[in-house]
């Protein structure tokens, strides 16, 4: 393993330290599910849309790649314009793949956790309908569909698109390239007038923009956001691939090449942690650990001599972890994978804050590189493996 020399680097902008979701209008009960994710600072395109899709009727368009936090950016207005004692389809989100489609719709139901009952449902081809127009006769705010389901579904008078407001595009451009551009201009015939249209597309080929030309207000907002504006961009994500019984050592390693800076180690079990803050200690190592068995007033000890940057290293699970107010690490290093693929982003989240930036390092072995694929592909983040 290569060592990793961390650099301190001023903020782009204001707005990189000084928003958060608060400032842009985000409810404290849409913020409480945020958090419950691990996402705290608003991205790039969040900062961009959140304020003005909340606040007005407008149409918008985004330029954005999957992995910048599209989805949050648009459902999260969606979700603050939703009546729910109105018990239609308020806001309809338009995908090109059932995957998609389905991931959308989850996010949708965390964002809501704390909310009044906000109710979304995803329909999709490749699925048996009736299943669909069942669960589209209980109450529905929110309706995630790829074009040509949608369609059906009408067709069968399922569905009742007359009192959307919203009309969201996401990932416009590939919904084109998989063939819907026929359903799509079926669609939007019929929602452009009334409701308001929000597309989100990587690229804009010419077909998007004849689009945005039949359909769209002429004064539409325009936002572009380019790739390293991504999720979590501050964070340098790596990975490390070594037996079990390697990992040890692989963990001195990187601790004696980093001894000046501060960061978490974290494991998924109280068994594990236990049993490295033993063996680090062993091998003289001032390390300090929470886990869920520490007393009270065995745990504050550590946290102060942690805060007060008297001991560099904490050993901690994921539920010992989410209490602490610690987030200006300059690494974290993942001794186990984490059991739930969004305790990933808690676990990264506390480096790289205000414009620093921070290390996330993965130790696998061969066989969880399947879960650390699972990851990379759910959170959208890209691995480097270091040599
Ligand atoms: P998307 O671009 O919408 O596909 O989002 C990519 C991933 O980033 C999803 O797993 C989101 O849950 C996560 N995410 C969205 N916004 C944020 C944020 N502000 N901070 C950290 N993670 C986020």
């Amino acid at each position: 393993m290569r060592a990793n020399k961390l650099e301190l680097t001023l903020p782009l902008n204001k707005s990189d330290i000084l928003a958060s979701f608060k400032s842009l209008g985000v409810t404290p009960e849409v913020i409480q599910g945020l958090e419950a994710l691990g996402i705290v600072k608003p991205t790039e395109i969040q900062v961009q849309s959140i304020p003005k899709l909340i606040k007005s009727p407008i149409d918008f368009i985004g330029m954005a790649q999957t992995g910048t936090g599209k989805t949050a950016a648009y459902s999260i207005p969606i979700i603050q314009n939703i009546d729910p004692n109105e018990p239609k389809i308020q806001a309809l989100i338009l995908c090109p793949t059932r995957e998609l489609g389905q991931q959308i719709a989850k996010q949708i139901f965390k964002f809501t956790k704390f909310t009044e009952k906000i109710f979304v449902e995803a329909v999709y081809g490749g699925e048996k309908i009736e299943a669909q127009i069942s669960a589209l006769r209980r109450k529905t705010h929110i309706l995630v569909a790829t074009p040509g389901r949608l369609l059906d579904l009408q067709r069968r008078k399922a569905v009742d698109l007359r009192q959307i407001k919203t009309v969201v595009l996401d990932e416009a451009d590939e919904m084109l390239s998989v063939g819907f551009k026929k359903d799509l201009d079926l669609i939007l015939e019929q929602t452009s007038r009334g409701s308001n249209t929000w597309l989100f597309s990587a690229t804009m080929p010419k077909e998007i923009t004849q689009i945005i030309n039949s359909y769209m207000d002429p004064a539409a907002v325009k936002v572009e956001i380019n790739r390293d504006q991504r999720v979590n961009a501050d964070i340098a994500h790596q990975y490390a691939i070594c037996e079990q019984a390697q990992k040890i050592e692989a963990l001195v390693f990187f601790l004696k090449s980093h001894k000046d800076e501060r960061g978490i180690v974290f494991c998924k079990t109280k068994r594990v942690t236990k049993q490295l803050h033993e063996q680090l200690t062993a091998k003289n190592y001032q390390v300090g650990c929470i886990h869920g068995d520490l007393k009270q007033i065995e745990r504050d000890k550590v946290m102060r001599a942690f805060k007060g940057d008297k001991l560099k290293v904490l050993i901690a699970t994921d539920i010992s972890a989410r209490g602490i107010d610690v987030d200006n690490l300059a690494y974290v290093f993942h001794y186990q994978l984490p059991d739930q693929v969004e305790y990933y982003t808690h676990r990264s989240g506390r480096t790289a804050r205000a414009g620093k930036k921070g290390v996330s390092i993965l130790l696998v072995t061969p066989k969880e590189i399947k879960d650390m694929r699972l990851i990379s592909q759910q959170l959208h983040i890209e691995f480097k493996q270091l040599q």
